[in-house]
């Protein structure tokens, strides 16, 4: 009962981290004192151009800006094959208009965006450096000691995945206990684990702290610096920043919130939280819908149980009304991958004839497609199976969540 009781406290739980942009990242985290090199966002050709001469020069990097990693290696998909990907080096003012020109507006593949892509809307024109060596240093929550920790490795610039499938042992966890906080010996790990010594060390050891204090002082979910450069003349600076907040945090955060690009975020996901829906697409094609999310944990593990993967997770809440339900049921059709739907309501709070209804009103506005299964429970459950019965749609009951389970299964199989 104590998610009723606590209802903010157990929606909380659902939000999705909130990522930003690497030219607000950067922006950011200097403000905390962490060194990045000088830069600034433009949102066309002529702005790159008009910035990139506020920089010193003579070296400058023209970056797409879009909410995934391995830009370097990416290609855009409008460019013919050999041309260079989301990150361009540039020496005059033309090299950095042709870089812009041919970034902006075209769709950057990167291992992270998946096949389709991400349009660049955004660029950000930095100071180039000279580099002398690349590191990996990120700061997150490790959910394995249950702390802050921070990730260093020596082998940065490229994938950290493969280093970490490849060579475990190039990759070093430090982990701070929150009873102290970050400690000069913190930083004194990570430098060791970055290998450097001397005054190299104590500018490991002071972005360290500083990254710390940026963590704790934004809610970070995690901040990754790949890469943490070492400059031709010895200085370290970020050189590309990765920074996500925790969703559930976002209410004491009012001015991070506003770096929210929305054409970044997932389609589904936004839409649903625009109706306070808890919506996290998964991979399978089973469609689920219910109310708590315990119930809805345990229909997913049943749906894999009898042999079928979710396609999502949705939690439409104790107080589900008609207007939620078919948004919910519009969501989960748009995905092209759902050939069955299952919906599994407690009605607690809510009636079960309430949500029938709902259930019933939305499927025949949205045109249902696939199968439906419906397991109904609680309050006024047979006036609320009687609604679906009545309801002249092809909606098959179920009695208990097995039940439900093995009905959907069998009826996409059938459909198949
Ligand atoms: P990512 O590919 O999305 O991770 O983008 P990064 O910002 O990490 O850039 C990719 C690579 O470009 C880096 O690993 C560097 O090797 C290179 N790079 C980025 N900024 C600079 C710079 O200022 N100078 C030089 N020489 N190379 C840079
Ligand atoms: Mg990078």
């Amino acid at each position: 009962m104590l998610c009723f009781r606590l209802p903010r406290f157990y929606r909380c739980t659902w939000e999705s981290p909130v990522n930003i942009h690497e030219y607000q990242a950067k922006e950011l985290l200097a403000k905390f004192g962490v060194p990045v090199p000088a830069g600034y966002a433009a949102m066309s050709v002529e702005e790159a151009v008009e910035v990139s001469k506020k920089l010193p020069g003579p070296l400058y990097v023209v970056k797409a800006q879009i909410h995934a990693g391995g830009r370097g290696k990416g290609k855009f998909k409008e460019l013919p094959e050999g041309s260079k990907g989301g990150v361009r080096l540039a020496r005059t003012e033309d090299e950095v208009r042709h870089a812009a020109t041919e970034m902006l507006g075209n769709t950057l593949v990167t291992i992270q965006t998946g096949e389709a892509g991400k349009q660049v809307n955004r660029l950000y024109v930095t100071d180039g450096v000279d580099i002398a060596k690349e590191f990996y240093l990120a700061v997150l929550v490790n959910r394995a000691s249950g702390r802050i920790s921070f990730v260093a490795s020596t082998e940065g610039g490229m994938d950290i995945e493969t280093v970490a499938h490849d060579t475990p042992e190039k990759i070093h966890s430090i982990d701070v206990d929150p009873a102290t906080g970050f400690q000069p010996h913190h930083g004194r790990a990570v430098a060791g684990a970055l290998q450097l010594n001397g005054d190299l060390a104590k500018q490991a050891a002071n972005v360290a702290a500083k990254l710390y204090d940026a963590f704790l002082g934004t809610d970070a979910e995690q901040i990754e610096i790949n890469p943490l450069a070492v400059t031709d003349d010895g200085k370290l600076m970020v050189l590309d920043a990765k920074v996500g907040f925790d969703g559930n945090a976002m209410f004491r955060h009012k001015d991070l919130a506003e770096l929210r690009d929305e054409t970044e975020e997932d389609a589904a996901e936004l839409e649903a939280s625009k109706y306070d829906l808890a919506y996290i697409k998964l991979d399978g094609d089973i469609g689920c819908m219910v109310n708590g999310a315990g119930l809805a944990m345990a229909t997913m593990d049943i749906i894999k149980l009898n042999g079928m993967f979710p396609a999502n997770f949705l939690d439409v809440g104790g107080g589900a009304s008609k207007e939620k339900v078919t948004a919910a049921f519009k969501i989960i059709l748009a995905d092209p991958a759902v050939k069955g739907i299952l919906v599994n309501i407690f009605g607690g709070i809510m009636k079960c004839d309430i949500i029938a209804e709902g259930i019933v009103a939305a499927a025949k506005e949205v045109n249902l497609s696939v199968p439906l299964v419906v397991r109904l429970e609680g309050t006024n459950v047979d006036k609320g199976k009687e609604i679906l019965s009545t309801s002249g749609l092809a909606i098959v009951p179920a009695n208990d969540l097995g039940d439900a389970a093995q009905k959907i299964v069998a009826e996409v199989k059938k459909v198949a």
